[in-house]
């Protein structure tokens, strides 16, 4: 593999991508100072970057690799199992517990984990090259690699690293607000998420099952985070989030015990759900909230993405770390969908080829086999 030195220009890049985040509002602040320290670090310590680099097969890492995982935001669930596995995948240099050859990604390889909008900027940016991998939903994968919209080209330089959990809709209203249902919200004022966000296609297509659209409902663009302030305030009546249960945007408004999760169900959402591969029907069992009893809704599958170009032993070597039995306790200490994942649920609902390093991880592993 090529490597690309870092230094000035690698300085100047990430500054300006930082800059460019931070003028996108303030979620993007925590990838613009991210993208800072990290440019700092690049010109410091005059590591190599490979991000956008075509490459070959072998790795070559005398001085070190960043590897960028682009997330979400920092109080959904992406983020938090990003930081876990950026802890599993890590190699610094003299690391004890890397000692043992299949436990870490390849030595001197830096996660670097981003806060960001969600899945659709992240194919984005793993497409354009600005970050090497990317948490986003199988609905949204699917689309970019088949050009649907909301992209123009069909991206077929994305590839699978591992599928990792389910992701549900949540549909949170405040108690006492008698909405009841997706039809309800004619004429409410409800938050769909940004657009980069995966919230956003599946909280239109859904809302459009039910003829709701622009037209007949105010339709409002927040992070969870914010929309979740914005209910409390009475500012919106309603939002929409696609994520790993229990997710902290929600499980901050259930403990006050002032929300309720609304069912998104019906022939509206079944007839949605058989014309739509990705989706499926969804379960957030009682009391994974406090005090909300079991909500059915739909689901979708997180999947960690690369480009195709991304060289072949890191990806390897990542995979295999990833599940790696050895490093289990790390991942049972993280978010409790970080606990639940299990290589299994690697090859399930992936509707897009695995990249080749990962490929070859799960044929050793008996997870897939030639064909
Ligand atoms: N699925 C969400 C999205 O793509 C992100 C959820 C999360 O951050 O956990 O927008």
């Amino acid at each position: 593999m090529k490597l690309q030195s870092g230094g000035a220009w690698q300085w100047f890049f990430a500054l300006t991508r930082g800059f460019r985040a931070w003028l996108q509002g303030p979620s993007g602040l925590v990838v613009a100072v991210g993208s800072v320290v990290t440019g700092a670090a690049a010109l410091l310590a005059g590591v190599f970057w490979i991000t956008a680099q075509p490459s070959d097969d072998s790795l070559d890492i005398a001085e070190g690799v960043f590897f960028e995982i682009a997330t979400g935001s920092v109080t959904g669930t992406y983020y938090p199992l990003g930081n876990v596995i950026a802890s599993i995948i890590a190699h610094p240099a003299g690391s004890v517990r890397c000692e043992e050859e299949t436990r870490c990604g390849p030595p001197g390889l830096t996660p670097a984990v981003q806060a960001a909008e969600g899945s659709v900027s992240n194919i984005e940016a793993v497409h354009d090259g600005l970050s090497a991998s990317a948490f986003a939903q199988s609905d949204v994968v699917s689309q970019a690699y088949n050009g649907e919209p909301p992209f123009e080209t069909p991206y077929t330089d994305l590839r699978a690293v591992s599928g990792l959990y389910g992701e549900s809709l949540h549909f949170v209203v405040m108690r006492g607000s008698q909405i009841e249902s997706i039809d309800d919200l004619r004429g409410r004022r409800v938050s769909i998420d940004r657009r980069g966000s995966g919230t956003y296609g599946v909280a239109t297509r859904v809302l459009s099952a039910f003829g709701l659209s622009e037209a007949n409902t105010t339709l409002v663009h927040e992070s969870a985070e914010q929309a979740a302030e914005m209910l409390l305030a009475r500012e919106i009546d309603a939002f929409f989030y696609v994520a790993g249960t229990p997710v902290r945007a929600v499980q901050d408004l259930t403990n006050l015990n002032l929300v309720d999760l609304v069912p998104v169900e019906g022939p509206e959402v079944n007839g949605l759900i058989a014309r739509e591969p990705y989706l499926t029907a969804a379960v957030i069992p009682d009391e994974t909230y406090l005090d909300i009893p079991e909500v059915r809704t739909i689901g979708v599958t997180a999947l960690w993405i690369v480009r195709d170009d991304a060289p072949f032993e890191l990806v390897y070597q990542v995979t295999r770390a990833l599940w790696n039995p050895d490093n289990r306790p790390l991942l049972e200490a993280g978010p409790e969908q970080a606990r639940f994942l299990g290589p299994r649920d690697a090859i399930e609902g992936v509707p897009i080829p695995f990249h080749r390093g990962a490929e070859q991880y799960y044929l050793e592993a008996g997870l897939l086999t030639e064909d």
